[in-house]
């Protein structure tokens, strides 16, 4: 028996990275999962490469989640197509690092557009069906980039935007039978980071043991070491968790 049998549990931004490494997890803990990303076939390709069990299903659906429209029709398409809503996990987001005195304006709006409004506005489309059937998780991803980090003060503020937006959830939506949290990685190998190397002007395995050689664990994290706290924060394990962000990161900021 799986944590997620009979559960239907959202990604955002899932056709790969930290978010198809967490749709992984929970088919393989039995749920059945709806794969949100802005390329529609990309996240068709992504659901097929699932490994369902039981009766389980999975569909792959082109949403851009800074855009009230398309995140209604994706979320209504998905409860019809896979039964209901019971997990979201707010995972979609992307970087435009610049020093201020170089980042644009567009810059600026296109970070706080994907990880602030996105995760507004999929978490209202989902509380609807939530508090109706009193119970839900939700889980946001934050980041150590929300303790300051230099050249990403976009992607920081929002980072720490999300952790705001989860504690104030914590407080509204809990007396609903509803957990929202947060999970803050650190350094994870995923196409993100790969282009922080290209930026830097570094190689991919060059910019990964640097990160593993300063982190405490010595190691770089992946895609499961984050999908493991976020199915543990989305199981009924943690119901007595609200409102909170773990930092998963090996304990880089222990030492920065
Ligand atoms: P990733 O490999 O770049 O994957 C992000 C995914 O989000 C991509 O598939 C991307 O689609 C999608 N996406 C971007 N904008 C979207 C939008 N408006 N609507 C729907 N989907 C959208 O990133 P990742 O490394 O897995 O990161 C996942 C999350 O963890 C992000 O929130 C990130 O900020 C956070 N995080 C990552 C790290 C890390 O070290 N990797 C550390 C801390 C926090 P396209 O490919 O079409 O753009």
């Amino acid at each position: 028996m799986g944590r997620f049998d009979g559960r239907v549990a959202v990604i955002t931004g899932a056709a790969r990275g930290i978010g198809f490494g967490t749709a992984q997890r929970f088919a393989a803990e039995g749920a059945s999962v709806a794969i949100i990303d802005l390329d529609e076939s990309a996240a068709a390709e992504a659901a097929g490469r699932l490994e369902l069990t039981g009766r389980a299903k999975a569909v792959g659906i082109g949403c851009d989640v800074s855009d009230a429209a398309s995140v209604d029709a994706a979320v209504e398409r998905l409860v019809a197509e896979l039964g209901g809503i019971h997990v979201l996990v707010n995972n979609a987001g992307i970087t435009r690092d610049n020093l201020l005195f170089k980042m644009t304006e567009q810059d600026w709006d296109l970070v706080m557009n994907v990880h602030l409004k996105g995760a507004f506005l999929m978490t209202k489309a989902a509380q609807k069906h939530f508090v109706e059937q009193k119970y839900g998780k939700i889980v946001n991803l934050s980041s150590v980039s929300a303790l300051g980090n230099r050249g990403q003060a976009n992607y920081s503020a929002a980072k720490m935007g999300v952790q705001g937006f989860t504690r104030t959830l914590g407080i509204e939506l809990s007396p609903f039978g509803i957990n929202t949290n947060a999970v803050a990685p650190g350094f994870i190998a995923t196409e993100m980071t790969d282009a922080t190397a290209a930026r830097l002007g570094l190689g991919v395995e060059e910019f990964r043991e640097l990160n593993a050689k300063n982190n405490p664990v010595r190691r770089v994290g992946f895609p499961e070491d984050i999908a493991a706290a976020v199915a543990f924060l989305a199981s009924d394990e943690a119901s007595y968790i609200t409102g909170q962000t773990i930092y998963v990161d090996g304990g880089a900021k222990l030492v920065s």
